[in-house]
C-alpha cells in the first residue's frame, strides 16, 4: 500500500496496525507531552505517572515542537519511536493522545485536526482543553537533575 495515502476517516475504518505511515502521523497532535520529563515509578501503574514542565532538549518551548525532529536520534538516542507494538507499555501518554485514545477504543478529541479540518479551530481547541505544552515548559538544560521534583505540573493526565 502508499504509505503517503491518507484515507477518508481511516481512524474509524481501520486498526491501528493497519494505518498507512501516513496516517499513522497523522494521528499526532504535536501536544509534545510525550516530550517532557517525567516520574513513572511502577511501570504496571502507568497511570500515576507525574509529568514535569521540564522539556527533552531539543523540545522548541515556544512552538512545542521538535527543533530537529528528523536527526533527533542523533542527539536523543532514548527518542521513543512510537509503534503500534509499544502502545500497551505506554500508558503513561496523555489521555488526549490519539494513539493511546484509538488504542483503548476511544474517539479522537473533538478538537483534533482530523476532526476539524481547520487549524485555526483545533488550536483553540487544544487550548480550550488545556493540552499543548508550547509556551509553559523549560528546556531540560535549564533545570538541574536534584530540581525535577519541584516541577511536577497538574496539568497532564494520563
Ligand atoms: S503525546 Fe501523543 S499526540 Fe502528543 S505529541 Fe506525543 S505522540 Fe503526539
Ligand atoms: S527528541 Fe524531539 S521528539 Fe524526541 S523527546 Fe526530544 S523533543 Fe520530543
Amino acid at each position: 500500500m502508499d504509505n503517503e495515502l491518507i484515507r477518508p476517516k481511516f481512524w474509524q475504518q481501520y486498526r491501528l496496525d493497519e494505518l498507512t505511515t501516513a496516517e499513522w502521523e497523522a494521528l499526532c497532535d504535536g501536544c509534545g507531552a510525550c516530550c517532557l520529563e517525567k516520574f513513572l515509578e511502577d511501570p504496571d501503574e502507568p497511570y500515576e505517572v507525574e509529568y514535569t514542565d521540564v522539556a527533552c532538549q531539543l523540545l522548541d518551548c515556544d512552538t512545542g515542537y521538535c527543533s530537529n525532529y528528523d536527526n533527533r536520534h542523533l542527539f536523543v538516542p532514548e527518542c521513543i519511536s512510537l509503534t503500534v507494538d509499544k502502545l500497551q507499555h505506554m500508558m503513561w501518554l496523555p489521555e488526549s493522545c490519539a494513539y493511546k485514545r484509538l488504542y483503548l477504543g476511544q474517539r479522537l478529541p473533538k478538537w483534533h485536526l482530523l476532526i476539524t479540518q481547520d487549524a485555526v479551530k483545533t488550536e483553540q481547541g487544544m487550548r480550550q482543553a488545556g493540552v499543548g505544552v508550547a509556551g509553559r515548559c523549560i528546556s531540560e538544560l535549564q533545570v538541574s537533575e536534584e530540581d525535577l521534583e519541584e516541577r511536577i505540573v497538574n496539568w497532564v493526565h494520563a
